[in-house]
């Protein structure tokens, strides 16, 4: 694997994808986003690729699993729509 940098200054790393379709998330990509081993990961499609990130079922600000929406690809609750609503 090698180490790429890209414009904006993030970080990234060159995989192979294997016979079965798996890749290999580096460790410290691992330890820096906080993602346990047989932990759940969301895969998005985004326009320039595949988004990875650590799979939260609820409110992307507290947690809440009720009366939940999506706003551009993340999970909001009702109740933090509304807080940042009235921020307006
Ligand atoms: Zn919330």
């Amino acid at each position: 694997m090698s180490q790429t940098e890209k414009k904006n200054g993030k970080m990234g790393q060159v995989c192979t994808i294997d016979s079965l379709g798996r890749i290999v998330v580096p460790s410290l990509m691992r330890k820096t986003y906080n993602m346990g081993k047989n932990e759940p990961v969301e895969l998005i499609m985004m326009d320039e690729g595949i988004l990875m990130r650590k799979y939260k079922p609820g409110c992307i600000f507290c947690n809440n699993i009720h009366d939940l929406t999506v706003f551009k690809d993340n999970i909001i609750c009702k109740d933090c729509l509304k807080e940042m609503s009235e921020m307006l």
